[in-house]
């Protein structure tokens, strides 16, 4: 037996890193159809959103990563839905200090505005005015602007759903009944997770018929009636938002949407409803809600708990998204300097990797998806197997299953970055024409990365060819002025990127110059500052004569 034992783990490791490896979306997808198949049911992917305001590229995680295991489902030849419910029920907190007009236009909340909204703290969002009196209520201006933006970004197929709508249908009132039979279970579970919530403490509150907020604190339940009695009370939203209440006291019934769940049974409830197979959500809920929904599901509902998946937020500059830090990043601001499908790239990340975004070098994301795009394509070698699955499947799902049927050589975003500076708009096609084929996606390349060069680049990728020679000759050294000459020689012919690249090598090997120190100087001479962007493609972009002269130290 020993021997046995001893013998096989490393055959079995070995094949483990052979053949087992998978892509993660394809096993949760395989998972979901296994799950659905015995049910007899199509794979729902689910996911819900607060409009509460403005929403960014950290809240499109919910979306597009359950999104793609509906692509995945569906590839697979199996039956899938995706869905998305706008929990607009929820209770007001603040009205945020700035807001996207309908046009995509962010507007600064005066403080006067922000003031006004302050008695609606409590109200649910369908029940409030719009901030621009544009759309039917609050919650309508801000799922709007969010189901276009999902829809730009290729998100055609899902189905979205009310909250409002399915409390006052009546679907949560199988839930509702549940809970008010099971109360002492349910207390149980909140009690053991908030010590501080009153001992007779219901996760359901009357809408008050008075003042219309999310504020009736139950005092009776009357289960053969289906109603309960209520007093609209002062309530914490959150240590930081209070409601205040109306002091009324009334009876109501508790079905069609005149009572509102708390957000860890209404959330279990809603994955239920829709019978959902599969669903992602944030870390903040994993370690939230998520450990009282999970029992509240088992031991309330009585019910299988859906296969869900958890994802590590994204950090802007280090820094969590809130309209606090003032660092929110909505998907239409993005969709100005990347193009859809490599915005899409970006959450095809491995989900528990915690993603920093700097916009400032954005490039680096722009070069992973076009690496991608090669290897799909076979134009380009994967370091090994795996490298090689991870990215044609992150390259497939980002163009969501529909690829290009042949390969097209994109412009470098960091080349098109030089080409945007140092040329006039109407040169620039002509100039990309040496490092692509000029297509429309080409133009519209050019186009994004002149947004970013212009609002959000990094300062090293800004340049500015100096007109005149910014230094002096003195400046230089001899020897730096007979490699440069001897450079300037090199261009007296059309060259390529490689060759650049090996002339350098080979100048500052001779010339016993470090490569950094030969790239400073050039940068020097070309642009007066110290450092720059990639130097062979912006050399590239260059008229050759202005480079012979100038490295002749004569222009
Ligand atoms: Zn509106
Ligand atoms: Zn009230």
């Amino acid at each position: 037996m020993q021997a046995v034992v001893q013998i096989h783990p490393s055959q079995s490791q070995g094949c483990k890193q052979v053949n087992r490896w998978q892509y993660k979306l394809d096993e949760l997808a395989e998972r979901a159809i296994t799950k659905a198949n015995e049910r007899g049911i199509p794979v729902i992917c689910r996911c819900g959103e607060t409009p509460g305001g403005t929403k960014h590229i950290g809240n499109f995680n919910d979306n597009l990563r359950s999104y793609f295991i509906y692509l995945i489902v569906k590839e697979k030849g199996y039956t899938a839905r995706h869905i998305q419910t706008r929990d607009n029920l929820d209770p007001f907190r603040k009205l945020p200090s700035g807001f996207y007009d309908l046009k995509k236009r962010w507007k600064v909340s005066t403080e006067e505005l922000i003031k006004s909204y302050e008695k609606y703290v409590g109200t649910p969002l369908y029940y409030i005015p719009d901030p621009l009196g544009c759309c039917a209520n609050y919650a309508e201006h801000f799922s709007k602007i969010y189901e276009e933006e999902c829809r730009e970004m290729g998100l055609k197929e899902t189905e979205y759903f009310s909250t409002q709508n399915l409390y006052k249908t009546g679907r949560f009132n199988p839930y509702i009944n549940k809970i008010f039979k099971k109360k002492g279970i349910a207390r149980d579970i909140i009690l053991n997770i908030e010590s501080s919530k009153p001992r007779d403490y219901f996760p359901i509150w009357a809408i008050c018929e008075n003042c219309g907020k999310v504020t009736g604190r139950i005092t009776t339940v009357d289960l053969d009636r289906e109603e309960v009695g209520y007093v609209c009370t002062d309530r914490y939203l959150t240590p930081r938002y209070k409601a205040i209440g109306c002091a009324y006291r009334g009876t109501t019934n508790w079905n069609n949407g005149h009572t509102k769940m708390d957000w860890e049974f209404e959330w279990p409830a809603q994955m239920l409803m829709f019978q959902t197979t599969i669903e992602p959500f944030g870390k903040e809920h994993h370690i939230g809600s998520w450990p009282v929904s999970k029992q509240v599901i088992e031991r309330v509902y009585e019910k299988e708990l859906p296969i869900v998946f958890f994802y590590e937020y994204f950090l802007i500059r280090g820094q969590k998204i809130s309209t606090r830090h003032g660092n929110i990043i909505t998907l239409s601001q993005l969709s100005e300097i990347l193009e859809p499908e490599v915005i899409r790239f970006l959450y095809t990340k491995r989900p528990q990797e915690q993603r920093n975004i700097d916009l400032s070098h954005i490039d680096r994301l722009v070069d992973e998806f076009d690496k991608a795009e090669k290897i799909h394509f076979g134009l380009e070698k994967a370091k090994n197997e795996k490298e090689k699955t991870k990215l044609t499947r992150s390259y497939e799902l980002a163009m969501l299953g529909n690829a290009r049927k042949e390969s097209q050589k994109r412009i470098s975003y960091r080349v098109a970055a030089s080409i945007v500076q140092a040329y006039p708009k109407k040169e620039w096609v002509n100039r990309a024409k040496r490092f692509s084929e000029v297509s429309a996606s080409t133009k519209k390349r050019l186009k994004l990365v002149k947004n970013w060069v212009d609002n959000l680049a990094s300062e090293e990728f800004k340049i500015k060819v100096s007109p005149n020679l910014p230094i002096t000759k003195q400046k230089l050294g001899v020897k730096q002025q007979l490699m440069l000459k001897e450079f300037a020689q090199f261009f007296l012919q059309e060259r390529t990127e490689a060759e650049i690249w090996a002339e350098i090598n080979e100048l500052s090997g001779r010339y016993k110059l470090g490569t950094k120190d030969l790239f400073d100087m050039l940068y020097l001479v070309l642009t007066g500052k110290e450092r720059g962007p990639k130097l062979p493609p912006f050399l590239l972009t260059l008229d050759r004569e202005f480079i012979v002269k100038r490295l002749n130290l004569r222009a």
